[in-house]
């Protein structure tokens, strides 16, 4: 099957509430806007250098899609990110998030949305809040003071090589922490977005409660 079909295969299969990103990173402009043409309307890029060559190669197709960083955001590539981007899904530090707050004005009039980036499998390798509710409390807290960008919920990636029901219990903790988060009833935020799950784990992400998955490979095939 090509990407479009593959495309709206994937958005007819999944409800309607849950928002698909297509991750591009190692895609084409060809690629993507085959995706577009299908129906996907959020895209993420890994790279920020990817996040720019898609968002300039588009064109025209840039204004019917909300672009995403969705991989670790480096603090000398802030400025890049906020220049092509419409949302920060890879918040994980206090420090980071005042860097990215401090910078927005200078490329975009509205408050970024971001997401906090948990690292649940609590891996040294993984970017990401410890899997602790005290930090990730800590860091939303400063966020609600930080005029230029807006919490909207938590990210992760969750441990690699494992099957989908090897991932159903970080999942399941992960929606344990976006239901605290939401009961907090914070100021300056808009908590509605849980983003995990990808093309081998999305079903199980999804019963546990995920708004938001990131699929690739079963949109745009293997990379190489
Ligand atoms: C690559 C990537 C995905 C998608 O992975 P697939 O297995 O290709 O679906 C999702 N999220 C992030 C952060 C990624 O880097």
């Amino acid at each position: 099957m090509n990407i479009y079909d593959n495309v709206k295969k994937m958005l007819a299969e999944i409800p309607d509430n849950i928002t698909v990103i297509a991750a591009a990173k190692t895609r084409n402009i060809d690629e993507v806007k085959e995706s577009i043409d299908a129906g996907i309307s959020h895209i993420g890029e890994n790279y920020v250098q990817e996040l720019e060559y898609i968002a300039k190669g588009i064109g025209d197709y840039r204004e019917k899609v909300t672009m995403h960083v969705i991989g670790h955001l480096q603090s000398n590539k802030i400025n890049k990110a906020l220049e092509f981007c419409d949302m920060i899904q890879t918040i994980d530090s206090i420090k980071r998030a005042r860097k990215v707050n401090k910078r927005v004005p200078k490329f975009q009039e509205q408050p970024v949305p971001v997401l906090i980036e948990v690292n649940i499998s609590d891996e040294d390798n993984k970017h990401g809040v410890r899997p602790d509710f005290d930090e990730i409390q800590s860091i939303a807290r400063v966020i609600t003071e930080m005029e230029h960008i807006r919490l909207e919920g938590l990210m992760t990636l969750g441990p690699f090589g494992k099957t989908a029901e090897e991932l159903r219990p970080y999942f399941r903790q992960m929606k344990g922490y976006y239901d605290q988060l939401m009961e907090l009833d914070l100021p300056n935020t808009d908590i509605k977005t849980l983003s995990m799950g990808m093309s081998e784990s999305y079903k199980v992400a999804i019963e546990e409660g995920a708004t938001m998955v990131r699929l690739g490979r079963i949109l745009y095939g293997e990379r190489d």
